[in-house]
């Protein structure tokens, strides 16, 4: 048996890859209120380009809170591969957890069903991938399926490293992916 195993990048939304809790707007409910925060469509491009697959791993309990609907969220995340496609990034898949936070399901992080289905799915080795998040749900997410976890904008203990923003973590990566 041969199986080619596929590294990974998995990012968080929220605070890593768009604007939120800025002057201009507090959470994405819409499609206009997607901002990229700064140098995310190269920083995803450099992945796909040292040959990462690259995965969206986003808690939207707002989805099951009523404050936006399934379309809705589908609409911001065509918008936001959309846009970033146009830079040349690609992103693989996006896997929404959109149950309310107190429907206690193993989707929202810091719960793992998110990344071990996209782990099995594409058959990725989590030898050589990565979680990257700004909050501690995603770092637990991370570390519990056994991946390097990185935390941006914020720091936390149990994260493996921690970076400014996207760019400088994924500059990073690309160096460890080496050693
Ligand atoms: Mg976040
Ligand atoms: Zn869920």
């Amino acid at each position: 048996m041969n199986v080619q195993l596929n590294k990974a990048v998995f990012l968080d939304r929220d605070g890593v890859i768009n604007e939120v809790k800025t002057h201009r707007v507090k959470f994405v409910n819409r499609k206009e209120d997607l901002y990229f925060l700064e140098n995310v469509p190269e920083s995803i491009k450099k992945l796909n380009d040292a040959g990462f697959k690259v995965f969206v791993v986003t808690n939207q309990g707002g989805v099951g809170l009523g404050y936006m609907t399934e379309d809705t969220l589908n609409d911001i995340h065509d918008h936001m591969a959309r846009e970033l496609a146009k830079q040349g990034a690609q992103i693989h898949e996006i896997m929404a957890c959109t149950h309310a936070p107190h429907e206690n399901c193993y989707c929202r992080k810091p719960g793992s069903q998110m990344l071990l289905d996209l782990i099995d799915d594409y058959d990725i080795d989590i030898m050589k991938s990565y979680m990257v998040g700004d909050r501690e749900p995603d770092i637990e997410a991370g570390n519990a399926v056994g991946i390097k976890s990185l935390m941006v904008v914020n720091t936390h203990p149990e994260a493996y490293k921690s970076f400014k923003d996207l760019s400088e973590a994924v500059d990073w990566i690309l160096e460890d992916e080496k050693a």
